[in-house]
């Protein structure tokens, strides 16, 4: 891999770090690394700290037994089903994550 593709690889989002439940997660996350939460089998939250870089994390639902659910068709980079639309103390933060980039939609700064 050139130097080039090594450096588009590793600025995207990336869900390849595991944890069996989400009292596992250290508090703070490796930037562009998310946590997938549960088993290979069975796997429930996929956890990362929002690509805004204002601070807060996301927890994004992946069982079937629950709504809303996201759906992961690849981790290492990821793509992610439906987007991401998050409301938080921070602001309002919408976005699209695909091959482990991130594509906003909208994007608000509360001041
Ligand atoms: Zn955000």
């Amino acid at each position: 891999m050139g130097i080039l593709n090594r450096l588009r690889y590793w600025r995207r989002l990336k869900a390849d770090l595991t944890a069996r439940s989400a009292a596992d997660i250290p508090d703070r996350l490796p930037a562009r690394h998310g946590v997938i939460v549960g088993t290979d089998n069975h796997p429930k939250w996929l956890v990362f700290d929002c690509p805004c870089r204002r601070g807060h994390r996301v927890m994004l639902n992946l069982d079937p037994g629950h709504t809303p659910r996201w759906r992961v068709s690849a981790t290492t980079p990821l793509t992610l089903h439906p987007s991401v639309d998050e409301r938080s103390p921070v602001g309002h933060c919408h976005y699209v994550v695909h091959e482990g980039r991130v594509r906003w939609i909208e994007r608000t700064d509360r001041r």
